[in-house]
């Protein structure tokens, strides 16, 4: 698998890996000037020790590429992550096509327990709130389209479109920065949107990293 879905119509797409588990265990054993050809019971103790002890810089050996494409809402709060990263987006400056909105399947209500977060229901109108959403939507995509007719160059039309607006961007990260964003994104008290990413790309690097991610994260 190197793909999954995400919301309506969002992706996380595995493009690339460098390395795998034993990269990590030769980036450790080169302290002793000793490498390993193929995993062995004892190198799988080893990225155990690593990991549990903290000695996390031959986690940063791994690299994965991935393309995801996401809400703006989401991206902003994904590119807090930042140690460890590269990142390239789509330019509202260049592209012009028609944009695309996220529409949650349900307008979760309001969780007075909690300052931030969400109930799992929605409110009780929840039909007339995701109408709200989808007009809206619709709204600010035909505007903008009217704006790009009047001449109104791209990098000005684009002020009017919502957070909901889908983006696009490669990203690369060593495994230890995707261990660190999936740890506090896949906590619940990460809002359930990015939790569905960071989900994702728990997937996808499980598969390819699977001592070091277990290692890490658990599964
Ligand atoms: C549930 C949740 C709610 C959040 N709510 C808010 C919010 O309301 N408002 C808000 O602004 N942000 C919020 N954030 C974002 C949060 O404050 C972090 O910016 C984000 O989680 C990225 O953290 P990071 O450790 O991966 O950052 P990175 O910048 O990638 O840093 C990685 C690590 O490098 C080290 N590091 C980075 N910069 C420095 C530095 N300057 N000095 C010393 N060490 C450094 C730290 O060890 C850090 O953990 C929230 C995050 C979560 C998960």
């Amino acid at each position: 698998m190197s793909k999954v879905s995400v919301l309506d119509s969002g992706f996380v797409e595995l493009l690339d890996t460098f390395g795998d588990d034993l990269t990590v265990v030769n980036a450790a054993r080169v302290s002793f000037n000793k490498e390993s050809t193929e995993m062995t019971q004892k190198d799988e103790k080893l990225i155990k020790y690593l990991a549990d002890h903290r000695h996390v810089t031959p986690f940063f050996h791994p690299q994965a590429r991935l393309r995801l494409k996401m809400p703006i809402f989401v991206a902003r709060e994904w590119f807090r992550h930042q140690i460890g990263f590269a990142r390239n987006e789509v330019s509202r400056r260049y592209v012009d096509e028609e944009p695309e909105m996220y529409l949650p399947e349900v307008a979760r209500s309001r969780d007075a327990k909690l300052k931030q977060g969400s109930k799992a229901e929605g409110v009780e109108e929840n039909t007339r709130a995701l109408s709200m959403i989808d007009d809206l939507n619709s709204r600010a995509k035909k505007s903008y389209l009217e704006l790009l007719e009047l001449g109104v160059a791209p990098e000005v039309a684009r002020t009017i479109l919502p957070q909901g607006m889908y983006t696009e961007f490669i990203e690369t990260g060593s495994l230890a920065a995707y261990a660190r964003l999936c740890q506090l994104r896949l906590d619940p008290s990460a809002q359930l949107e990015i939790r569905q990413y960071a989900d994702a790309v728990r997937t996808l690097l499980l598969e390819k990293f699977p001592v070091s991610w277990g290692a890490l994260c658990g599964v």
